[in-house]
C-alpha cells in the first residue's frame, strides 16, 4: 500500500523547511571516500530510490559505489532504545552491534542514516513526525556514543506523493531550536 502524506505531515515538513531544520544536501559534506554505511528503512516503494541517491552522492567522493546497508522498518528509528517501532524491548542493541562490526569489518566510518516520511512503520506504530525525528536524533547520539570518531550524517527522504521525491540534510542544531520553541522533546 502506497502512504501519502497526512496534512500535519505536510506543515510540518514546510515549517522544518523554512526553519532550516531540512537542508538541501551538499554531497561533499560526509565523507564517503571509503564507502558508507547506509541505514534505511525497508520500504519496497522507496528503497531502490533510496540507493540509488546514496550512490549518486558518492560519486564525487569515489569511481564506484561501495555501500554497506542495513534495511530495517523504520531504518534509524530502530535503533533508538526501546523504540516503538521494535517489538522487542532490547531490539535495537541488535541494530547497534551490527552497525559496529560493519565498521570493523569494512572499515567504513561514515554512516549515512536515513529516515523518511510517510513511513509506514512510523504509521504502524503510531509514531508521529516529530517524534519520528526525535527518534532518528537519538539514533544518531546512540551510534556515535557506542562507536567513537564515527561521522553519522542524518537524512530525511519525504514522498509529496505527486511524484516529488526529495533527500534532506537534518540540522541536529535547528531541530534541537525547533522542538524547543515547539515545546517538544529533541531526543527520543
Ligand atoms: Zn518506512
Amino acid at each position: 500500500m502506497q502512504l501519502s502524506l497526512s496534512r500535519h505531515e505536510k506543515s510540518v515538513i514546510n515549517e522544518w523547511r523554512k526553519f532550516g531544520v531540512l537542508r538541501d544536501i551538499e554531497n561533499h559534506c560526509l565523507d564517503q571516500a571509503n564507502g558508507a554505511i547506509l541505514i534505511t528503512c525497508s520500504d519496497a516503494d522507496q528503497f531502490a530510490e533510496v540507493f540509488q541517491h546514496q550512490c549518486g552522492m558518492q560519486t564525487v567522493h569515489r569511481p564506484h559505489p561501495r555501500i554497506h546497508v542495513f534495511g530495517w522498518h523504520g531504518g534509524p528509528l530502530a535503533c533508538a532504545p526501546c523504540s516503538p517501532v521494535n517489538k522487542r524491548k532490547h531490539a535495537h542493541s541488535v541494530f547497534l552491534d551490527q552497525i559496529s562490526d560493519a565498521r570493523a569489518l569494512k572499515d567504513i566510518h561514515a554512516v549515512a542514516s536515513r529516515a523518511h516520511a510517510p513511513c509506514g512503520a512510523a504509521r504502524m506504530n503510531h509514531i508521529e513526525i516529530e517524534q519520528e525525528m526525535a527518534l532518528h536524533m537519538r539514533a544518531k547520539q546512540q551510534i556515535k556514543t557506542l562507536n567513537q570518531g564515527i561521522v553519522v550524517a542524518p537524512f530525511f527522504d519525504v514522498d509529496y506523493g505527486d511524484g516529488r521525491k526529495r533527500t534532506y540534510f537534518v540540522s541536529r542544531e535547528s531541530w534541537e531550536a525547533w522542538a524547543e520553541q515547539n515545546g517538544i522533546p529533541s531526543i527520543a
